[in-house]
């Protein structure tokens, strides 16, 4: 099965379009795809912000004396759910949804928080999320093709899927953010502030992390796979060496005691961040020494390996994709 997505899943579907414009490799298991009726885990981070796990990207949410600020939507099925965990949390109305990114594990659920919600994000997200429809029906006919000449069923239902939804689906219908920004801007709830703050390409070209001041607790979004191999969306904007400088602008913004929700992977800290930030440097580095040995791509990609990292989430399946990424990006000098 292939999925769409950029970190966990096994939906496939799930909310029809913004999907990348890549297939990501097949999902590891992990505390994401629990059973329907225990997909969901909070954790209070203190300062009335709250990490919710369920399936996809890791949403925060914060607790205002009048509002309440979510990160991230997850998929369309479960939005209903997570509606509900914040609901068990607080009866205050859920003003403010933030979308660190387009993909579909990250704002899936936001048919369900438009209701209610205002839908904020850089101005990328949404021009992604509404060119979904033509890119699918561009791109997905010789996916699907393919598909099925692998017997990969699951993959041709998929891409059938997508591909229906993008014939007739009407650009008003998509649940864009209806207020989006080009570099950054604050959310105020309370005595509260949260701050947007639109990051230099990295898994994305829309990617946004947010600050919630007070707290200080940082939502990375999935410029942070703690643990866990990335998903680098060089289709979507993304970059490899933009990883680098993404992380080192966050990391100069915010104090070094600061608690991270990444976009997949257990909460953590500065040090979890930098651990993460090394990896991207080492097979950047191991990218740039093949460059300089006079090694080709093919030759790289054969012989390249950081077993260091082997105990990461997706290595067996995303690492190759990230080598292949560094080597185009690294410096041959
Ligand atoms: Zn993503």
């Amino acid at each position: 099965m292939r999925k769409l997505m950029c970190g966990a899943a096994s939906f496939l579907l799930a909310a029809g379009g913004f999907a990348q414009s890549k297939p990501a490799p097949p999902p590891t298991p992990d505390h994401h795809e629990r059973k329907a009726e225990d997909i969901f885990t909070v954790k209070p981070l203190g300062g009335s912000v709250y990490a919710l796990f369920g399936r996809g990207g890791n949403i925060g949410f914060f607790v205002g004396p009048d509002a309440v600020v979510v990160v991230d939507s997850q998929f369309k099925d479960i939005a209903p759910g997570i509606v509900q965990q914040i609901r068990a949390v607080t009866d205050k109305p859920i003003k403010y949804l933030v979308n660190t990114h387009h993909h579909g594990d990250h704002v899936g659920g936001n048919e369900v928080f438009r209701e209610f919600a205002v839908i904020i994000a850089q101005d990328n997200v949404r021009k992604r999320m509404l060119a979904s429809p033509q890119d699918i029906l561009r791109d997905y006919p010789a996916r699907l093709e393919e598909a099925k000449k692998k017997g990969d069923a699951a993959g041709a239902k998929y891409y059938a899927e997508q591909i229906e939804w993008a014939g007739k689906v009407k650009v008003e219908e998509i649940a864009a953010p209806v207020l989006t920004f080009d570099s950054q801007l604050r959310i105020h709830v309370g005595g509260e502030t949260i701050g947007v703050w639109h990051t230099p390409p990295a898994h994305t070209d829309g990617d946004s992390v947010v600050y919630f001041e007070k707290a200080n607790v940082l939502h990375m979004g999935d410029v942070f796979f703690n643990q866990v191999v990335p998903f680098i969306d060089i289709e979507g904007g993304g970059s490899v060496l933009g990883y680098l400088s993404a992380i080192d602008a966050v990391i100069a913004r915010v104090p070094g005691n600061v608690t991270i929700i990444p976009g997949h992977g257990e909460v953590t800290d500065v040090a979890g961040l930098k651990a993460f930030r090394q990896y991207i440097a080492d097979i950047l580095s191991s990218a740039r020494a093949a460059k300089v040995a006079g090694k080709s791509k093919d030759e790289f990609l054969r012989t390249v390996d950081l077993p260091a990292y082997k105990g990461y989430r997706g290595y067996d399946t995303r690492f190759k994709d990230n080598a292949a990424a560094a080597y185009d990006e690294a410096p041959a000098k």
